[in-house]
């Protein structure tokens, strides 16, 4: 028997309710599904719900005025519903009412296989990278691992009974999600940093870093990067609590990484090394197999070098803050920038013009934005589409004969693309398929 039939059968045919119907919660749906659950299924969008349970016959729809939330055994929440703040969801509030338990899909897997390793990282910032690094590492110090949470794939999608099922998970963890962990702890917990976010979800700053703080409340160990206000009190409540191993790091602990610049990676890779070291690799081998990472696809990724020009794809870049990071962290830039315009626009980034050369201005904002670059006295061109700006930015750096073409748009893409990934792949075709002079 597997590990979820055995939990399924452990149910004695009590129903489960499941709400939400992201990636989580299909992911979640077909996994109990094929170990014999009986499932109650819902979403706020009920046309999207009726065209998915056509494939699904034998599900019932959750109908929150009629459902008796006495009987089933636990609703698994969707991390995207609102738990507690601005207001709990209906759903949240009649079973509360019930006294049922709320729970999250990283909750139930772990509860299902509760024998599994698992690394868990958490902060405001830098998530995606350390367990995208971690993972990484893993792999080429011949550990098996698997990838999985709020960075893309679902718990319930990782393979994790196969024949030799992974010795790690590395989980990225957001806060909703955590919040929605009565008791599942990582054996390794990582906080990478905190600052004021997601404030509308948790109510205060103070909610927030208290839900990332759980992470910590049962033994296991405790990596804190303590490089802000907020994980500097939790390393010292950590010390003071005596539950976990408490390992303290820092962006000063740690050199730059070719791939990866910048004090906020330096933070990232802080984290890396120290989770790496406490499974047991060697400071040598984490230090070589670091320096062999190629970065993390639209985040200030290396898409290919022509004569010394580095064409860098950063299209997750979708606000002004990001693209500060970015722009800080190279010279001589021939920045494609623009989108859908955020709020804050380009506010804050003329701190930068000394080190942009030219801009290549794409998509809905040109008109709106080339007021700004006039402003301040920063060159650039009127492209709007991606095909003209990476021709012009290529043809002007490679007359140059140094810097970088960067595509860091602090705009989101939805006026031309479907998503920030579709940008950066279109952006990274173009780019391989440059002649080389
Ligand atoms: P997350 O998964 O937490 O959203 P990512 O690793 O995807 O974070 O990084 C998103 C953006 O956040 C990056 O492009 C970078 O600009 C910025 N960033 C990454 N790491 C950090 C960090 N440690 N501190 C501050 N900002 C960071």
């Amino acid at each position: 028997m597997s590990e979820i039939k055995d939990f399924v059968t452990s149910l004695e045919g009590k129903p489960v309710l499941i709400y939400g119907m992201g990636r989580s919660g299909k992911a979640t749906v077909r996994a109990l599904r094929e170990a014999g659950a009986s499932l109650v299924i819902g979403d706020d969008n009920e046309e999207n719900l009726e065209e998915y349970l056509k494939e699904y016959k034998g599900i019932n729809i959750l109908d929150i005025a009629t459902q008796d939330f006495s009987k089933p055994a636990f609703l698994v929440l969707s991390p995207g519903i609102s738990f507690t703040h601005p207001r709990p969801h209906n759903v949240v509030i009649k079973a509360q009412e019930a006294g049922l338990a709320i729970i999250s899909d990283i909750e139930l897997f772990f509860r299902i296989h509760p024998n599994l390793k698992t690394v868990g990282v958490t902060g405001t910032n830098g998530k995606s990278t350390v367990v995208s690094l971690l993972s990484h590492v893993l792999t080429q110090a011949g550990i098996k691992n698997a990838l999985g949470g709020n960075i893309g794939t679902a718990v319930f999608d990782l393979n994790v009974e196969g024949k030799t099922p992974p010795e790690w998970v590395v989980l990225e963890l957001s806060s909703y999600q955590i919040d929605l962990c009565p008791h599942f702890r990582p054996d390794i917990s990582v906080i990478i940093n905190l600052t004021p976010d997601h404030i509308d979800r948790h109510g205060s700053v103070e909610n927030y870093a208290a839900v990332k703080e759980r992470l910590f409340e049962q033994e296991g160990a405790a990596i804190i990067c303590s490089d802000d206000a907020y994980t500097k009190a939790m390393l010292a409540r950590a010390r003071a609590a005596k539950i976990r191993e408490v390992i303290e790091v820092s962006y000063h602990d740690v050199a730059e990484v070719k791939t990866l610049k910048g004090e906020h990676n330096r933070q990232n890779i802080a984290c890396v090394f120290a989770a790496a070291r406490k499974i047991g690799l060697s400071p040598e081998l984490i230090k070589s197999v670091i320096e062999s990472f190629p970065g993390l696809n639209h985040r200030q990724y290396l898409v290919r070098t022509i004569n010394g020009v580095a064409y860098i794809n950063d299209s997750k870049a979708t606000n002004a803050a990001s693209t500060a990071t970015a722009l800080s962290c190279q010279d001589n830039i021939y920045w494609i920038v623009g989108g859908r315009k955020k709020e804050t626009g380009l506010a804050g980034l003329e701190k930068f013009a000394n080190n942009i050369k030219h801009a290549f201005l794409i998509g809905e904002s040109t008109e709106d934005f080339s007021d700004w670059f006039d402003k301040y006295g920063i060159k650039y061109s009127r492209c709007y589409t991606m095909e003209n700006a990476v021709e012009q930015a290529h043809t002007k750096a490679q007359n140059a004969g140094a810097g970088a073409v960067m595509l860091s748009p602090a705009c989101a893409s939805f006026d031309q693309y479907l998503s920030f990934e579709k940008r950066g792949d279109h952006f990274a075709k173009l780019v391989k398929e440059l002649k080389e002079a």
